[in-house]
């Protein structure tokens, strides 16, 4: 029977198979973001509308039609964060995080909320991880932080990726570039979609990322960004090639790359999946060197990306099969349990372990101990416990031992994994 109350229409339950993946998900990331020097920010889950408004854009789909708001009984907008970077730079600015540093590296793992009509790979509440470096303008930084998205991404063993790259020039040039956009769709203004109307007045960039085949068909008769490339744009966006190439990070220039949010200057990249179809980008990200400015704090540059674990989570498929249960303690009779009750509970300091206990015969016990997947039994009867030495069988080759309590445990410890470390 199932209950009456159902998860919120685009939100889903991460059930325990599920979050064995999740988890070895989440370990490889924390596990690489260390690797490359960068720390992890927790911010809140719920922000001021006007961060989200000032930052993402007024006129992006995510600020006029996405976003999870609501008063607070003091009559405070808040809103249920759609994305991670403007919280971050947000505390940024907050704590001066940037004081006295060149380069202040940050990531973050967790929920985002966008109110999108859900569909595959397209949901209400989903998770990101992502990584920010603020503090520098130097493209190498955006050659290292393009290569950790895609290092994390190579550790969980997916293959066929692509990286996409562009850039989108900066406030120097980016105002010739929406002058010729301008101009180039003046006079198809009718055959845009209603949406790409409203973009070509007020953000006509964004009419390049549109879905709509009419708009697709437009947009290729655009001329790109590049074309229009102040001297230390183009300069920017070679040495970022020539660092992707010198690391032999494999990616192809994609001139209608531009991201959904505003604040995006120069470098603009994503990561693609084959096997995702539409809804095919694994995460992205770019240069904003305007943001911290935007948000109160010192002129200060900086680059991050956003990638959606969802997604990454489908192309990888299969959960990964439970951990082997280690240990199973099988006392023969009643008069044993307490011993191996104790002896379990020693014995869960090192390893994953279980009891079977009841009234069944060791041919049954041991039985149960295989399903379990155990690759040890410890057997007490009435002898062993007398003697203090339960007899440690070996399931995979059969073999049984007397030993003391200390021994089994470090036996044990010798096989198992680390109780604290992801098995994957
Ligand atoms: P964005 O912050 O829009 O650049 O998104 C970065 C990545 O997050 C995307 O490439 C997706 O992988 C993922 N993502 C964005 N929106 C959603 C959503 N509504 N549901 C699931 N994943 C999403």
């Amino acid at each position: 029977m199932s209950g009456q109350y159902k998860a919120p229409k685009g939100t889903h339950d991460i059930l325990p198979p599920e979050a064995r993946a999740w988890q070895r998900l989440e370990t490889i990331v924390r596990s690489v973001m260390d690797r490359f020097g960068y720390e992890e920010i927790r911010t809140p889950i719920f922000e001021e509308t006007t961060l989200f408004a000032r930052s993402v854009g007024e006129t992006t789909d995510i600020v006029k039609k996405e976003m999870y708001t609501f008063t607070d009984k003091k009559g405070r907008s808040l809103t249920l964060r759609p994305e991670g970077t403007a919280p971050a730079v947000r505390a940024f600015v907050e704590h001066h995080l940037g004081r006295g540093a060149r380069l202040t590296k940050l990531f973050y793992v967790g929920p985002m909320f966008r109110y999108e009509r859900p569909q595959a790979g397209r949901f209400r509440q989903f998770h990101q991880f992502g990584a920010e470096a603020i503090g520098s303008a130097d493209p190498e930084i955006d050659v290292d932080v393009i290569a950790l998205f895609v290092r994390v991404l190579e550790e969980t063993g997916i293959a066929g990726l692509s990286v996409a790259l562009n850039s989108v020039g900066d406030a120097n040039c980016r105002p010739l570039h929406v002058a010729a956009i301008r101009e180039a769709l003046a006079s198809h203004k009718d055959a845009l979609c209603p949406d790409c109307k409203e973009r070509l007045e007020r953000n006509p960039l964004r009419i390049l990322d549109c879905k709509v085949p009419a708009c697709r068909g437009l947009a290729a008769r655009i001329p790109p960004a590049t074309d229009f490339l102040c001297d230390a744009c183009r300069a920017h966006h070679a040495a970022v090639e020539a660092g992707l190439a010198a690391l032999g990070v494999v990616f192809r220039l994609d001139k209608n790359l531009v991201r959904g949010i505003d604040y995006y200057t120069r470098t603009a990249f994503e990561i693609h999946h084959g096997a995702l179809g539409a809804q095919n980008a694994l995460g992205g990200g770019g240069r904003y060197d305007g943001l911290v400015a935007e948000l109160g704090g010192a002129p200060t540059p900086g680059i991050g990306f956003a990638a959606g674990m969802e997604r990454i989570l489908t192309v990888l498929g299969e959960a990964p099969a439970r951990p082997r249960g280690v240990v199973a303690v099988l006392p023969l009779g009643a008069a044993e349990e307490a011993a191996a009750r104790r002896l379990l509970y020693e014995l869960r300091r090192v390893a994953p372990a279980e009891i079977v206990a009841g009234d069944a015969g060791l041919g049954k016990k041991l039985r149960a101990a295989n399903e379990m997947g155990a690759r040890f039994a410890v057997i007490l009867g009435e002898d062993e416990v007398r003697a203090g030495r339960p007899l440690l069988k070996d399931m995979e080759t059969g073999e049984q031992t007397p030993m003391s309590e200390p021994e089994i445990i470090a036996r044990v410890a010798a096989v198992a994994p680390p109780p604290t470390k992801e098995s994957s």
